[in-house]
């Protein structure tokens, strides 16, 4: 089976995710530049308002990236050096790197073999008297057991900080992502489900947990009179209480980011139908398994990842993708398990550590999906997958009589 004996599937290249601008996002942006503040000006307050108000927080923080604001909620949680945060392998290095960056100790806790969430079982069974936070990831976008989560959490004094990079604009049990978990996290990264460029936010209902969050965006500095240590001196007076970063978010990019989530509800909805399509076209078909949606969740569908048969397939997952990268088809694999990335291992994690999260990753394979997707894209990657994988698929099997 020769790689490109046949013209490829499509001319061009399709990639796994992009972002979708439009003129409104552009004359926004515009609009911006030719004001008076590109930076701590109107447009930050104004979008948090309304991000809020879309994930029915009470409040919204925005962040340079989704790194920064998970750094500033494993503050907000209290991690410091030694104690433990329980986290998904499944997922990128940052839902763990977050916690290292507080001395902390990343645990990861195996995932449910049908959602490929964070198996609340396995979390329990790690809790100790050093955990201090749960941090489970909306792989895929398909919400984690949050209700599981969350009960674990209330009953040994943990808080949850709900890594949602993949599942703006999720439901869970009636509920949308960023109203259930103490904090939520969500990226504004251009393949995620609204884009500022870099951009992050946590929604969090505690007035506690958002002030410091707010303090630690911008340098542990307090400004208001009542919130000060020391006697207010005058107007100019501002204090440093404790150790922030600079991890504000423009007003370029935040008002962006407000011109997306204009869009956000659209957007779902085409994910949502390009999911369907995938699913129609690759249900009941041996040589892969579709991705399991738990009925408690509406997923937004960040990603599609399929779960190949490796045992009916005669090439690796890794033959596979190289065979539908040359279709043009921009397959990519989500995720190596975290702590299989060299630092982890010198930091001494092993392979074998979660058996689940290590097999499903050998036969995981993630097919374009974003909402700026033609039904022609659609179609030429069920094409390409149907006639790469199904050259794959080993002859039936005979049975003797
Ligand atoms: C994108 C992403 C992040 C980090 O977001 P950035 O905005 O890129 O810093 C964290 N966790 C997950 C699961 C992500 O997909």
């Amino acid at each position: 089976m020769a790689v490109n004996a046949r013209n490829p599937v499509r001319e061009t290249y399709l990639p796994y995710g992009r972002q979708w601008i439009d003129d409104a996002d552009i004359e926004a942006v515009t609009a911006v530049l030719r004001g008076e503040f590109l930076t701590t000006g109107p447009a930050i307050a104004s979008f948090e308002a309304k991000f809020a108000d879309r994930v029915g927080a009470k409040y919204a923080v925005a962040f340079a990236n989704g790194t920064a604001a998970l750094h500033a909620a494993c503050d907000a949680a209290g991690i410091g050096e030694g104690d433990e945060a329980i986290t998904s392998p499944m997922t990128f290095a940052a839902s763990a790197n977050c916690v290292l960056y507080h001395g902390g100790v990343p645990v990861f806790a195996d995932i449910d073999p049908r959602t490929y969430n964070i198996d609340p079982v396995q979390v329990e069974r790690l809790i100790t008297e050093r955990t201090k936070a749960i941090i489970p990831v909306d792989f895929a976008g398909q919400p984690a057991d949050l209700d599981a989560i969350m009960t674990l959490a209330e009953k040994h004094g943990i808080t949850v900080i709900e890594d949602a990079a993949h599942a703006l604009g999720a439901d869970y049990e009636g509920r949308s992502v960023g109203s259930i978990s103490h904090m939520t996290m969500f990226s504004l990264h251009p393949v995620k489900h609204i884009t500022s460029g870099e951009g992050g936010v946590i929604a969090t209902n505690s007035e506690a947990l958002y002030n410091k969050l707010l303090a630690f965006r911008n340098h542990g500095i307090v400004r208001e009179a009542e919130a000060m240590e020391r006697r207010w001196r005058g107007k100019w007076y501002y204090e440093m209480q404790s150790l922030g970063f600079n991890y504000r978010l423009t007003d370029i990019a935040a008002v962006l980011a407000s011109s997306q989530l204009d869009k956000l509800d659209r957007f779902v909805a085409r994910r949502i139908e390009i999911a369907n399509a995938y699913n129609d076209a690759f249900a009941n078909w041996e040589a892969l398994t579709i991705p399991y949606q738990d009925p408690r969740g509406t997923s937004s569908w960040h990603l599609y990842v399929v779960k190949l048969s490796l045992d009916r397939l005669k090439a690796s997952r890794d033959e596979i993708f190289e065979r539908l990268q040359s279709e043009n088809i921009g397959v990519n694999v989500h995720y190596i398990p975290v702590y299989l990335h060299p630092y982890y291992e010198k930091l001494g994690y092993r392979t074998g550590l979660c058996p689940v999260a290590e097999a499903a990753f050998e036969s995981f394979l993630t097919l374009p999906l974003f909402p700026a997707m033609s039904d022609d894209d659609v179609s030429d990657v069920i094409r390409a997958v149907k006639q790469v994988v199904g050259e794959c698929l080993e002859e039936e099997a005979v049975y003797p009589a």
